[in-house]
């Protein structure tokens, strides 16, 4: 039985009115507002997080945001910095997400860079991998999977302080899941590649997204190195992310 606590953290992306993010988190903090066993995270988008962090003040839910900018302050128009997640009670923040990859361009240099950031800033980075259909297909995913790691984590030590989420692309709002045996083969290559890194290794979460749900998230959850979920369609139904909760428990 490994030492790591199950988090599950769901990812809102640009869903939500203020309405429909007030009854959201609402419901959640009624089910699982008490939850010690599971972490329960709830990413809203920028705008609703201080709205959110109302609802679940007096909860143990955390707080996350979706991403940041590396600088502190100043003419960045458009662009959310570091202390203005903390100063919202942000706990977590999520780092080269595959849609801010593929539609905003980020690079695993400028996720790098968000990275020691938000470490700097005390916030908990959930840095996100993953290979698209092609790559998969083309027998190539370890290699991808290792070069993203090395140029996300170059230079990096601070192992003990982040969360790493692998999502396959091709299983990303697709309804497609990678099965619990190939999302344990990718989590175990990144065990392996962190134990060549750090003593910690041990310690690090390894999260796997790509279309979870309730019906799917016990065979997931009882592989050895998944250690929690980054939810995203599933996130916005209380039920079901309630659901996905129910089945780390
Ligand atoms: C995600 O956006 O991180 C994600 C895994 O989405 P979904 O659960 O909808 O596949």
């Amino acid at each position: 039985m490994s030492a790591r606590k199950t988090l599950v953290a769901g990812n809102w992306k640009m869903n939500t009115t203020a309405e429909e993010a007030l009854i959201l988190a609402g419901e959640i903090a009624k089910t699982y507002g008490s939850s010690e066993q599971t972490e329960i995270l709830l990413c809203p988008p920028f705008v609703w997080l201080g709205l959110v962090s109302s609802i679940i003040t007096r909860t143990n839910i955390k707080l996350g945001g979706q991403n940041m900018y590396w600088e502190e302050k100043g003419a960045y128009t458009g662009e959310i910095s570091p202390a203005m997640l903390k100063s919202t009670d942000c706990e977590y923040v999520i780092l080269g997400h595959s849609e801010r990859r593929r539609y905003f361009g980020e690079t695993n240099d400028l996720i790098n860079k968000k990275l020691f950031k938000a470490i700097e800033t005390g916030l908990t980075p959930i840095v996100c991998l993953g290979e698209s259909l092609e790559i998969r297909e083309s027998g190539k995913t370890n290699d991808v999977i290792s070069r993203q790691f090395e140029k996300c984590f170059d230079n990096f030590k601070d192992f003990d302080k982040v969360v790493i989420a692998y999502e396959p692309v091709w299983a990303i709002g697709t309804g497609k899941t990678a099965t619990p045996e190939q999302a344990q083969d990718v989590h175990k290559l990144l065990r392996d590649l962190l134990s060549q890194k750090t003593d910690a290794f041990d310690k690090v979460r390894l999260l796997y997204g790509g279309s979870v749900k309730p019906g799917n998230a016990a065979d997931l959850i009882g592989k050895d190195d998944i250690d929690g979920f980054l939810v995203g369609g599933a996130s916005l139904k209380a039920d079901d992310f309630c659901g996905i909760i129910e089945a780390t428990l």
